[in-house]
């Protein structure tokens, strides 16, 4: 039953068959054996060493996107749960840009924690998942035009092949606009159900796979189908990743809680949105 749930809601997200139905793909591209050292990622991210720690509970909306486009079916339930229309995300932005909200990105959490990252009025941290082209065609040039940044999930498999997703040159754009690109891993398999050596190579194929491309670190990753777990969580932190994103819903965070933290779907109903984001 549970199977079944996880591939229902695996197709409603709208991902590639491939991506869903391979539970033990044959092989993941060539990784290095290299453990990265934690402290040698928290230095590419911070000039200088950490001046103090912050040790408090912090309040901020995480939310998830997933398709932006103006083909949407009221009867779909896959479209009630993963797309928002053009002209409702352009409302959406422009209620956050009219509400004074400051968008930043989720690695922003960790280094805030680290006493690295200067806290604005009113954040939100808007993340888009599996790399989905009308991401790119829809949401970017709105998110660009009103100076927005935003993580991007990527998972790496379909990159360069598959036209519904990112190619690498548009990954490069968003990266090099400020915005942040994250791992969703490299097939989007259910982190929970493959072994620990398969959920290993996700997670760093994935990661070594961006940085080549984009030329900067990979510290934020995003479980797929929310499938967090304390093996995954720790295969995260062996890897080199400093904060994930679960999809629990919730809006305060605790520095303990970097590799869970909380956030909301999004969807074409404009006053639930207000209700998530608030005032
Ligand atoms: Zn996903």
């Amino acid at each position: 039953m549970r199977a079944r749930r996880q591939l229902v809601f695996c197709f409603l997200a709208g991902l590639s068959l491939a991506g869903c139905i391979i539970q033990r793909p044959v092989n993941w591209p060539a990784v290095s054996n290299r453990r990265p050292e934690t402290e040698s990622v928290q230095a590419l991210i911070t000039e200088s060493p950490a001046s103090a720690t912050i040790n408090e509970e912090i309040d901020v909306p995480i939310i998830i996107y997933h398709h932006i486009k103006d083909d949407y079916n009221s009867n779909s339930e896959a479209d009630k749960n993963y797309t928002v229309t053009v002209a409702n995300f352009r409302a959406q932005l422009d209620y956050l840009v009219a509400r004074g909200f400051t968008p930043i990105l989720l690695s922003d959490i960790a280094r805030y924690f680290a006493g690295d990252f200067k806290w604005p009025v009113k954040p939100i941290v808007i993340t888009f998942d599996d790399g989905l082209i009308s991401q790119y065609q829809n949401a970017w040039p709105m998110l660009k035009e009103r100076g927005f940044k935003a993580t991007f999930f990527i998972f790496t498999n379909p990159i360069g092949k598959n036209d519904n997703y990112f190619n690498w040159e548009q990954i490069n754009e968003l990266a090099e606009a400020g915005s942040e690109i994250g791992s969703h891993g490299h097939y989007h398999l259910f982190w929970d159900k493959i072994t620990d050596q398969e959920l290993r190579q996700e997670i760093i194929a994935s990661k070594e796979i961006i940085e080549a491309k984009i030329g900067r670190p990979v510290i934020a990753a995003a479980y797929p189908f929310g499938q967090s777990n304390d093996q995954a969580t720790q295969a995260l932190k062996d890897a080199g990743y400093l904060v994930a994103r679960d999809i629990v819903n919730g809006r305060s965070h605790q520095p303990a809680e970097l590799f869970k933290l909380k956030a909301y779907f999004v969807t074409n109903d404009f006053s639930r949105f207000k209700t998530i984001v608030g005032d």
